[in-house]
């Protein structure tokens, strides 16, 4: 192995980084589960209808000028969704529309397809942790994953009633 060939600053960073995590839909991004739920909250999902909608989702004011004060104060941003790994580029191509910066961001991996919303936000807050963030605050609005960050010990501002 070359020396610094595989040097991954976060990982050998000797103090975690302090960090927001952001959800994205219903937190930065609008949505409206009445209309787009069925797409996502059921056995079988379907992504690319649920990603050509939420293509034009407009941002969620308030959440997002939270996001870039405190960025600009030095804390890392990192989000964190229950949508797919695999539409990644999807997710990244809004938030550069909408202009939201972010260190990282966290998605439902493949064998996690399945799995409820609080588990896929368990299985990432562990690799947010091992990758050496530090989180401080959770912003989401889903009630069940809220509920998921508040047992994880963590303090979570629900910022939309997300019963659904
Ligand atoms: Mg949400």
């Amino acid at each position: 192995m070359a020396k610094d060939s595989d040097h991954d600053m976060t990982k050998d960073r000797a103090h975690p980084m302090d960090c927001v995590i952001f959800d994205i839909d219903g937190t930065l991004a609008e949505f409206d589960a009445d209309r787009l739920g069925h797409l996502v909250h059921g056995e079988t999902k379907k992504w690319d209808d649920f990603h050509d909608a939420m293509a034009v989702a407009p941002v969620i004011e308030p959440v997002a000028r939270l996001l870039s004060r405190l960025k600009a104060q030095g804390d890392a941003i990192v989000l964190c969704s229950g949508r797919p790994e695999g539409w990644r580029h999807r997710t990244l191509d809004w938030l550069e529309t909408m202009g939201i910066a972010h260190d990282a961001l966290y998605l439902r991996r493949p064998e996690e397809d399945r799995d409820p919303d609080p588990e896929v936000k368990r299985s990432a807050l562990a690799r947010i942790r091992a990758d050496g963030y530090a989180p401080w605050l959770v912003v989401d609005d889903r009630r069940s994953v809220v509920d998921f960050w508040r047992a994880a010990g963590l303090t979570c501002l629900q910022c939309a009633p997300g019963d659904f």
